[in-house]
């Protein structure tokens, strides 16, 4: 008996850990391969792919990205092979397991929430039938002694014997994880390069949020904190570059958590990164110092936030501090060391748009590194499935199952989030406009962030400007900037030599837009070519602007970008850095910036400022 255990993913750099498991309970005793492809692969190509195996079971891991693609591949497995038996696991059709069977032909077994111990039980069964029947599915036929065992599994749903097992009286966890083998002790390097891996030492969260799968199970589970610490260990050895742990709420227990990071930090080998999703209102006192000692960019944390109005926290059930959270990510912030990451949700109950802009303020005030905006989603099983009646919610009723408007908000105003998102999106989350739009947040838009993205929206729509291009986003936010001139602590000079900085900061020989170039520069282009042309001819220069010592100043020369600045940059840059309060120092300089050097935690590459006369 063979089986195939896949999914596709929605990146290639993302991999999935839920087939890796189910790959580890039945390897000592089934031929079982696990083979992943993403959702921008050809469908055919996946199919033929599938089919030159030979197996006798496909299962598929189902999620919102991959539902449809998943569901034509495992139609046309089954046209093509009918005796080849297809299964679909995941929250994806885990909350309507019966149903999926039902409308489905070609499905002959969804397992409903996790599915270790059910496929193990499975393929059990599966060994026996083959034995005695030669063709597997030939032996799940009417009066076959294997159905009655098949109905004892308890999260199993199969199309060979009726479903008449309520949904709620089935278990859909397995509450001792030590009969999950580990699957990362036994990788390879080529297995895990260019790719995230994704971990969990937990299954299960504390919390209930009402829009949320896993308020549906009750408890946190921990995997042997020894199997973790041995299968990290390996993963860091062999160059695993970031790790994204899964567990709902890494600091669910503040001791282990300690534990943890202080393992974790102990692993440290100048690279890696850790991704965590965390609560940040229960940050204690010791995790926070231990934190702060940790090398920058050792730590990445995802920290849901989702809203600030209290009636509407209540009303999805979500435990969140705003003022305690706030405290704890500032503090991080001051740490200077780690990326931080907030989330928020549009579309939640009693939350109208004027509400969100309050809860979106709130939060950008906090100056995260990344602000996600997401729209709310209605996910099948999610306890907010049943009061969609009670806020009038329409939604969308395919994956992902968005929210199209509801009592709060109507379509034209989730229509114009939709656009504020994709600006905050491509203008913020981002990094490009690191400089300039904090600059503008400070002296224009202070606790108004949600003003900035939508006037910048505004801006882009008026003038048709196409942001697929990098100088067009770049004249939008010049001319944003020049739009809110006329206020007292705007410095429009500045703010365009920020723009400027921006652009040169995004990477090797991008060649300046003409609306972004220093009126000098292009006064004096010879004069500043020598100017350069000298000064990497000083190999003290170069060493100082980060190259090695030995580095031929013609090559140096193909490495570099330059600038005649009027304001001294390297002195702002280095002053946010320090205390995130700035003085603006006007000095003729030109910025040299050295693209061979590689960004710093900050996403800045090595520059130096020389005076420069005009
Ligand atoms: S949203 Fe996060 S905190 Fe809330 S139930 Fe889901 S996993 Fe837990």
């Amino acid at each position: 008996m063979k089986i195939l255990l896949t999914t596709l993913n929605s990146k290639f750099i993302h991999s999935n850990l839920a087939v890796k498991y189910m790959h580890a309970m039945i390897r000592d005793r089934v031929d079982s391969v696990v083979e992943e492809f993403t959702i921008n692969e050809d469908i055919e190509e996946i199919l033929s792919r599938i089919m030159q195996g030979g197996y006798d079971m496909v299962a598929f891991s189902c999620y919102i990205w991959n539902i449809e693609r998943t569901m034509k591949l495992a139609e046309n497995i089954k046209k093509i092979s009918p005796q080849t038996m297809i299964l679909l696991g995941g929250p994806e059709v885990t909350y309507d397991a019966d149903v999926v069977i039902k409308k489905n032909p070609f499905v002959d077994f969804v397992i409903a929430g996790e599915g270790e111990k059910a496929i193990s039980d499975l393929a059990d069964i599966m060994l026996q039938a083959e034995d005695s029947a030669g063709e597997i599915s030939r032996a799940f036929g009417e009066n076959s002694p294997y159905l009655e065992p098949l109905m004892n599994i308890t999260n199993l749903y199969t199309a060979f014997a009726p479903c008449d097992m309520d949904f709620e009286s089935r278990s859909l966890v397995i509450t001792d994880l030590s009969i999950i083998p580990p699957v990362y002790l036994e990788t390879k390097k080529q297995e895990i390069e260019n790719k995230i891996v994704y971990y969990e030492t937990s299954r299960g969260c504390t919390f209930s949020c009402a829009y949320c799968l896993s308020s549906t199970t009750k408890g946190v589970r921990f995997f042997d904190y020894d199997r973790v610490k041995a299968e990290l260990t390996h993963l860091v050895s062999l160059g695993a570059r970031q790790i994204k742990f899964v567990d709902r709420t890494f600091n669910s227990d503040e001791s282990k958590a300690l534990d943890m990071i202080s393992f974790l930090m102990s692993l440290d080998d100048g690279s890696i990164n850790f991704h965590f999703e965390i609560t940040a209102h229960l940050l204690q006192r010791p995790v926070l110092d231990l934190i702060k000692t940790a090398r920058r960019g050792l730590f990445q944390f995802e920290i849901g936030v989702q809203s600030t109005n209290d009636a509407t926290l209540r009303e999805v059930r979500r435990a969140n501090r705003f003022e305690e959270l706030s405290h704890n990510v500032l503090e991080i912030k001051s740490y200077g060391n780690v990326h931080q990451h907030l989330d928020l949700i549009a579309g939640l109950p009693y939350e109208d748009l004027q509400r969100f802009r309050k809860s979106f303020n709130d939060v950008f005030s906090l100056k995260p590194d990344a602000l996600q905006l997401g729209f709310l989603k209605i996910l099948k099983g999610s306890p907010i499935e049943k009061t969609v009646e009670n806020h009038g919610y329409s939604y969308r009723s395919y994956p992902p199952y968005e929210v199209l408007k509801n009592s709060y908000m109507s379509y034209a105003d989730i229509d114009h989030l939709r656009a504020v998102e994709n600006v905050l999106d491509r203008f913020y989350n981002t990094g490009r406009f690191r400089y300039s739009i904090e600059y503008l947040y400070d002296a224009v838009y202070c606790g108004r962030g949600y003003d900035l993205f939508e006037d910048l929206s505004a801006i882009i729509k008026d003038n048709k400007i196409n942001i697929v291009r990098k100088e067009e986003e770049f004249r939008a936010m010049k001319l944003l900037g020049l739009s809110r001139s006329e206020c007292d602590c705007m410095n429009t000079d500045f703010y365009v030599e920020l723009l400027r900085l921006d652009y040169m900061n995004m990477g090797r020989n991008p060649s300046l837009p003409a609306f972004l170039a220093s009126k000098n520069a292009r006064e004096g282009e010879s004069r500043l070519r020598e100017f350069i042309f000298e000064f990497t001819r000083d190999q003290q220069n170069l060493v100082e602007l980060g190259f090695a010592e030995d580095v031929h100043y013609k090559d140096a020369y193909k490495k570099i970008n330059w600038s005649i600045f009027e304001y001294d940059m390297v002195q702002y840059i280095s002053e946010i850095k320090k205390s995130g309060k700035t003085d603006i120092v006007k000095v003729v300089n030109v910025l040299i910036v050295n693209y061979d050097s590689g960004k710093d935690h900050n996403g800045d590459y090595r520059m130096l400022r020389r005076a420069y006369e005009i």
